[in-house]
């Protein structure tokens, strides 16, 4: 059934009119409100008293609720409460998300209205909807459900509270903590939905890990080598790397100075391309080959892509810069990716700049000549490389901020993989 069959049949079941259940249906599902929720609560809004609103579901343990249960009640811990705010057709609504926990398990939560909830407080949820978010039960709690705090303190056997080590941080995290280290800040002016607005972005780090992140409401505390305790943060993947989010909800407080570890993670291939992408890693491996695309390129003046023939993707024929990078296949033992260096690096290793590479292009009168001289320089050589690892449906690519050979013993190398592999 389309959402105009479901307003059909609830507009002359509940002799109302068309258009404004159509209206409230569209804004219900928009925000993920499985169908049948949302027509139980325009039931109750339009006063129909046999449909849906009868007694309240049975109390079911959170390690229990599945997608399949249409609304469930619980009792649970509040760990963690986030609060952001979304945009529907022009509105701005804000809404309540995190995490709920009893005994038997944790779940996700997203609160449509504000029933006050607090870290640690322990509530009954009465008639909450349950949907399915990237695999798993959320509850949804709305206009229909009660929610109600409890004097008693339910023990959960996890953490209550959103502080998290930036390691520890994944996409769709909400409401979380983090106290960090401002290792770069920039500001920048965007495209936003009301037009022009300010931003921050940059880098922030710990002990254990360093993320980037993003302020979509620049808080004056956050700027570069400013220690801060932030809260309320949210996880998005951005680049196939967890980012920070700050919104307008965070509150951002200075503290005292956090160390951030200066080298990056060390890894093997295997591991950070399990690990979906990270954001400064280094690996050692092989060149195995310089793949094509490198050496001479030449870029869109308007959005940087690598354009061929002098036409760009979204931008037609375009008056091409000429650049330099190389896109260099790493092999460790335990996998590949690939290393994509830009100019900098590129001309170190070339041994000459730009300007050098496109007159020696134009003595051979062949741009390869380019290319062939870098593949000759790394192709069956160990290198460490450093950089952001993302991972997508054609592979592992390695932004890098380091390249260098590796003069480590080879042997060590070889006990050390040996241990990593007898893991
Ligand atoms: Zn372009």
């Amino acid at each position: 059934m389309s959402i105009d069959d479901h307003a059909e049949e609830l507009a002359s079941a509940l002799g109302v009119d068309k258009e404004e259940v159509m209206e409230d249906l569209e804004k219900l599902v928009s925000y993920s409100v499985p169908i049948d929720e949302a027509k139980q609560s325009l039931r109750r809004k339009y006063g129909d008293g046999t449909g849906g609103g009868g007694a309240e579901p049975v109390e079911t343990d959170i390690a229990d609720v599945t997608p399949d249960d249409g609304n469930v009640s619980v009792t649970a811990r509040v760990l963690t409460v986030g609060k952001r705010s979304i945009r529907y057709q022009g509105d701005d609504q804000v809404i309540f998300e995190g995490e709920l926990a009893d005994e038997t398990g944790r779940i996700s939560y997203t609160a449509w209205t504000d029933f006050g909830l607090s870290v640690g407080d322990t509530i009954s949820a009465g008639n909450a909807g349950v949907r399915e978010w990237e695999g798993e039960p959320e509850l949804n709690l709305g206009e229909s459900t009660t929610v109600t705090i409890r004097d008693e303190t339910l023990e959960v056997p996890y953490e209550v509270g959103g502080e998290r080590a930036l390691e520890a941080l994944e996409p769709g995290d909400r409401g979380r903590t983090v106290a960090v280290t401002v290792l770069d800040c920039e500001r920048k002016t965007i495209d936003g939905r009301d037009g022009e607005t300010e931003i921050l972005s940059g880098v922030l780090g710990d002990e254990s890990a360093r993320l980037p992140f993003t302020d979509w409401d620049p808080h004056p505390e956050i700027e570069e080598g400013s220690s801060v305790r932030i809260e309320n943060v949210y996880v998005r993947e951005f680049r196939g790397v967890p980012s920070i989010n700050v919104s307008e909800f965070s509150t951002v407080e200075p503290t005292a100075p956090v160390d951030v570890e200066d080298s990056a993670r060390s890894m093997s291939v295997r591991e950070a391309v399990a690990a979906g992408g990270i954001f400064d890693v280094e690996l050692v491996g092989n060149v195995i080959e310089v793949r094509d695309g490198s050496g001479l390129i030449e870029r869109c003046p308007e959005c940087g892509r690598v354009v061929q023939n002098g036409q760009c993707r979204s931008h037609g024929e375009v008056d091409a810069e000429d650049d330099m990078r190389i896109k260099a296949i790493v092999d460790d033992g335990t996998g590949t990716c690939t290393a994509v260096l830009g100019r900098e690096i590129t001309e170190r290793i070339y041994g000459g700049t730009l300007a050098d590479a496109l007159d020696d292009a134009r003595d051979a009168m062949d741009r390869e000549v380019v290319a062939e001289s870098i593949a000759a320089e790394l192709e069956g050589r160990e290198f460490r490389v450093r950089g952001t690892l993302s991972v997508d449906e054609y592979g592992a690519n390695l932004d890098a901020s380091e390249f260098a050979p590796h003069d480590a013993d080879p042997a060590d190398r070889a006990r050390q993989l040996l241990a990593e592999v007898g893991q």
